[in-house]
């Protein structure tokens, strides 16, 4: 067995330093447990708040201990009640290649419906994030603009292609013009802007969004959301995902009071977190499920091979490597 432990928090951009890879024994499962083969390991821009020690909505990560996070596995020996060897799970796991777990903490998946990466991602957290962030708080209407900063990631893209279901004309925000070409043909995104490249983001912004901006949904904050409030129109709503333009500053970030904005425009700004919406899941993956049949949804993975990638592929979350979902794969089912 392998294990990847955090050794030491990042301070500001992880590095391989902060993470070690170390050999360990295959646990043993007791009697209502199951033995798990890891899959598919999801790193996720959440886990760099764990990597702090800070208060936040998930504990810290331990140092010297396993890091956790959403893991696809298949059972190779069950003593579990409707469990059998070979059946793939998603769960939250250590970064390991062997692990036990309880039941009540997996659920099935059922490769008829969907890839089972997809349990990592559009049917998954990021897809559920983007479901409720945008039609719970977002609600696009036929006809109005709805701007998505970190438009090319996994929660961004299904963002934009369900505001376009709704009607919306959608631009997006994203750090390259491959990601953005992506956007435009192939989820039929109206524009997109290179946030990296651009002189003047808020007056491209300005260029993409005539009718000014009905719903911003923030997935960066810093500099990109300021320019994306500065447009917005009577009754914005404002979802606020994400803030990962935030999440490696070593201090806290200055940028522009927007109260003002938001009362002369009675908009409403609210943060979200999935979870509260956990009572509606099987709901809206039926519903994304159908969406993807139908071809109305599309996704990208970006999926990198081997176990002692992960520390990797999660640092590249910050550094744009990915379009789409981010994942490693570790081993075939
Ligand atoms: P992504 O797949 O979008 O990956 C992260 C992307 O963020 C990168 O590909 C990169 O794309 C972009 N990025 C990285 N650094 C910066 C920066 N400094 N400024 C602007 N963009 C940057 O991740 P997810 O889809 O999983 O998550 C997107 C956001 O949603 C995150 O902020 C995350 O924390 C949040 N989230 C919130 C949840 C909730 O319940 N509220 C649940 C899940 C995610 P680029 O090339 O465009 O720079």
């Amino acid at each position: 067995n392998k294990v990847i432990k955090l050794v030491s928090r990042p301070k500001e951009m992880p590095t391989l330093d902060n993470f070690s890879i170390e050999e360990a024994q295959i646990p043993s499962p007791a009697q209502g447990e199951v033995l798990l083969r890891t899959l598919y390991i999801s790193v996720d821009p959440y886990m760099r708040g764990r990597m702090n020690d800070a208060k936040s909505y998930a504990p810290p990560f331990a140092l010297n201990e396993a890091i956790a996070g959403g893991v696809i596995s298949e059972v190779v020996e069950s003593y579990a009640e409707g469990f059998q060897k070979g059946d793939v799970v998603l769960g939250n796991s250590t970064w390991t290649l062997y692990s036990v777990a309880k039941p009540e903490r997996l659920t099935v998946i059922d490769p008829n419906i969907a890839p089972i990466t997809t349990a990592l991602g559009v049917l998954g957290m990021p897809g559920l994030t983007a479901y409720f962030g945008l039609l719970d708080i977002g609600q696009p209407k036929e006809g109005e603009t709805v701007v998505v900063s970190g438009a090319a990631g996994a929660v961004g893209m299904i963002v934009g292609q369900i505001a376009k279901i709704k009607g919306a004309r959608v631009v997006g925000i994203a750090g390259s013009d491959e990601k953005n070409e992506y956007l435009i043909k192939e989820l039929g995104f109206d524009a997109a802007i290179n946030y990296k490249t651009t002189a003047d983001l808020h007056a491209e912004l300005a260029q993409a969004c005539p009718d000014g901006i009905d719903v911003y949904f923030d997935n960066v904050g810093g500099a990109i959301s300021d320019a994306a409030l500065s447009l917005i129109n009577k009754n914005a709503r404002i979802p606020i995902c994400g803030q990962i333009a935030l999440y490696n500053l070593g201090k806290a970030d200055v940028g522009n009071r927007i109260q003002s904005v938001l009362l002369v425009n009675t908009a409403l700004m609210q943060g979200f977190l999935v979870g509260q919406y956990a009572a509606r899941f099987p709901e809206a993956v039926s519903q994304l499920a159908q969406w993807l049949q139908q071809k109305k949804l599309k996704y990208a993975e970006n999926i990198v091979d081997g176990f002692e990638q992960t520390p990797h592929a999660f640092i590249g979350l910050f550094t744009g490597d990915n379009l789409g979902k981010q994942l490693v794969k570790v081993a075939e089912p």
